[in-house]
């Protein structure tokens, strides 16, 4: 099923019975667990363009299904972006998508992830009701929060048809300083750069270096960039991804040395405390998860590595968030099992 307006997307739910499996792009279809059961494909794709957007308003509103990198280009001719850069925009990753999985890359540092810049969603729940939650404003209390409920739901609980977002203006000026480290020495590094209140957009360790990057006027990056010790390189994107198994995980920033130990390749938001790693076998990814909480993005065709570990204290509320949104579990069948 590939509907092309919201109208279609309600009625395939309505009128469809069985599971149904939401797919964007696909750059994340390993994600959260493997699918299993599935009745039927309800592709996002058909559902694209831009619905609303005022550029004084700072708000964008636009349908899910549509290319991020095509929304950040239509964005740039008017000077403005999403600060949002996970590394599968490049591979095509729709919005919905993005949302759904509550991806993020190292501007995560300096602008949170899509629960912080989502601000309003239009979703069609497992028995094709349409329910809208939040607005066009930036400020904006009123109600249930249900996008931040989305954020991270993997199409579990309801079919992301549209999303209001908040945009930034595009940086007149960036400079990133790279400092050739250990993750015990990035760890330390970023302590002193946030106390030095050198504020960078992003600080992200990979390669053997913490990189820090600066956003702002010229003067002030020029300035921010000389107070940071070490070279000017180039921000280069991470390899990572070339991994046989790779995983997403989580720590106490101080925890990096801890986790990078495991990896044979690691990109992190050190200060965030969010991890990207290559490791080289599933009882490395075992090892990480006895000390860490985890899920496994990638891994070889054939492998049942799960995705998820040990349930974790807020399963029991998962479950019972998801028994209210989806009671038939039609959506996202095997996503989240064993917890699910
Ligand atoms: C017209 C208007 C528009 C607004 N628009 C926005 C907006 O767009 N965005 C925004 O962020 N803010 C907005 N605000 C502000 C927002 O409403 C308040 O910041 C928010 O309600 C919190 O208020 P408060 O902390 O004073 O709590 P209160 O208003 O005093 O209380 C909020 C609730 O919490 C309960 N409560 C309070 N204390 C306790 C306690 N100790 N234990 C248990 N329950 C407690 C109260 O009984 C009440 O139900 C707006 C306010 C107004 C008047």
């Amino acid at each position: 099923m590939k509907p092309t307006s919201l109208a279609e997307l309600r009625d395939a739910v309505r009128d469809s019975t069985g599971t149904l499996l939401v797919k964007g792009a696909g750059t994340a279809s390993g994600w959260a667990g493997t699918p299993t059961g599935v009745d039927h494909e309800l592709e996002t794709t058909g559902l694209t363009g831009i619905v609303a957007y005022n550029p004084a308003d700072m708000t964008v509103a636009v349908r899910a299904g549509t290319r991020f990198s095509k929304l950040q280009e239509e964005l740039a001719a008017n000077g403005q972006r999403i600060a949002l850069d996970p590394a599968r925009v490049q591979a095509g990753a729709t919005v919905g998508g993005l949302i759904a999985t509550a991806d993020s890359g190292p501007l995560r540092h300096g602008y949170g992830g899509p629960r912080d810049l989502l601000i309003g969603v239009t979703m069609v729940l497992a028995d094709g009701t349409v329910a809208r939650s939040g607005g066009h404003v930036i400020k904006n209390v009123a109600g249930y929060d249900l996008g931040k409920l989305l954020c991270g739901s993997f199409g579990t609980l309801g079919v992301i048809a549209e999303a209001v977002l908040r945009v930034h203006p595009l940086p007149p000026a960036t400079r990133t300083v790279s400092i050739p480290c250990d993750v015990t020495e990035a760890v330390e590094l970023t302590g002193r750069i946030l106390e030095a209140r050198l504020e960078p957009a992003a600080l992200e360790w990979y390669g053997g270096a913490l990189h820090a990057r600066y956003e702002g006027l010229e003067s002030s990056v020029e300035l921010r960039a000389a107070a940071t010790p070490g070279g000017t390189v180039d921000h280069e994107a991470s390899r990572v991804w070339d991994g046989e198994f790779v995983v997403r995980c989580g720590s106490r920033p101080s925890q990096l040395p801890a986790v990078a130990k495991h990896a044979t390749a690691i990109t992190s938001s050190v200060a965030v405390g969010v991890h990207t790693l290559a490791v080289d076998s599933a009882t490395a990814v075992e090892r990480l998860r006895d000390e860490f909480e985890l899920t496994v993005c990638r891994r070889p065709a054939g492998s049942d590595l799960p995705a998820w570990g040990r349930p974790h204290p807020a399963v029991p509320l998962m479950r019972a968030v998801k028994q209210r949104f989806d009671p038939a579990g039609r959506l996202g069948p095997g996503r989240f099992a064993p917890w699910f």
